[in-house]
């Protein structure tokens, strides 16, 4: 398989309780991730699971906010922060089970909907599906009007429909070397995390001012004895935005900068060096660009 061909991508999983979500999940990358750490929920994305093979790489994630309510303050920060996180989420995966759309179905493809990704539907649990005669019925009625990319009927839990599930999300993603690399997830995760403390922070100390697409990018991460010395960059893509997160007299990215300090020393039980930067970026056109500032691409 040339490089060219390599596909790779961030997909978040929607749905609500109990469609099978997690089960899909395992399934399809066959173990689960260790990287996800205590802070996960608060962070941006929370690794489900990565699912690598020849033709591509898989990333699922959760989402945090996507999950309706929205009423309460605290989910329309929520909501921000998720909206923030799709910036580099290339697909939205909405799960249903077989036979079913109710109230809450609906609800996620609402959410699902308003984030303007493409989306692919998941029909789980098919093999509780006595007459499989209507299954056809069902689908057409379903995505009638929901324009999904696509839709895989399939069985999380006997492993049925898997294989297809996985090419036809790797057709959807766009062309890219591998995310993570495949023995290095560890090493990985630590920049990963380094960069959603990071993120944390922004989100603790600029709340609803926090700029929309910014994304943290980690430049330098060395081990020197018992410190670790930590080299980050906030970029945001305009100089107002800029200026807010260094805040008058440099006040905003010393106290962002103080309290990742102090999470990434307590996660890595370590003294850390840390310095930060804010950098305003041009455009957000180049996939490939937003994957590798987000420091999974060397
Ligand atoms: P989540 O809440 O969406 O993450 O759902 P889970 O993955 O926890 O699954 C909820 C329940 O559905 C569990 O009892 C699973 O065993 C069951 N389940 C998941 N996938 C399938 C499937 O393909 N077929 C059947 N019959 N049950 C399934
Ligand atoms: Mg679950």
């Amino acid at each position: 398989m040339s490089e060219a061909q390599h596909r790779a991508g961030l997909v978040a999983i929607i749905g609500r309780p109990n469609v099978g979500k997690s089960t899909l999940v395992n399934a399809m990358v066959g173990y689960k991730v260790s990287i996800v750490s205590p802070k996960a929920q608060t962070t941006r994305h929370r690794i489900l699971g990565i699912d690598t093979s020849a033709a591509g790489q898989i990333a699922f994630v959760d989402t945090p906010g996507l999950h309706g309510g929205g009423k309460r303050a605290i989910n329309r920060y929520m909501n921000r922060a998720a909206r923030g996180a799709l910036a580099d989420v290339a697909l939205g995966v909405l799960v249903i089970e077989a036979g079913t759309w109710g109230e809450d179905d609906e609800a996620a493809f609402r959410v699902l909907a308003e984030t303007g990704l493409p989306r692919v539907l998941v029909i789980n649990k098919v093999d509780r599906v006595r007459d499989k005669e209507t299954l056809l019925p069902f689908i057409a009625g379903v995505t009638q009007g929901r324009d999904f990319a696509a839709v895989f009927p399939l069985s999380a839990e006997k492993g049925v429909g898997l294989a297809d599930f996985r090419r036809g999300l790797l057709q959807l993603l766009p062309e890219s070397p591998a995310l993570f690399g495949e023995d290095e997830i560890t090493d990985r995760s630590e920049r990963f995390l380094v960069a959603e403390l990071i993120r944390e922070q922004l989100l603790r100390q600029l709340g609803a001012e926090l700029p929309y697409a910014t994304t943290v990018t980690i430049d330098a991460f060395a081990e020197e004895g018992q410190l670790l010395r930590i080299a980050a960059t906030i970029h945001v893509e305009r100089e107002g935005q800029k200026a807010i997160v260094i805040g008058s007299g440099g006040s905003r990215i010393k106290a962002i900068g103080q309290g990742a300090r102090i999470a990434i020393e307590q996660q890595f039980e370590r003294k850390v060096f840390l310095e930060l930067w804010c950098k305003v970026r041009a455009a957000w056109a180049d996939d490939e660009a937003a994957l590798r500032g987000f420091g999974y691409v060397s």
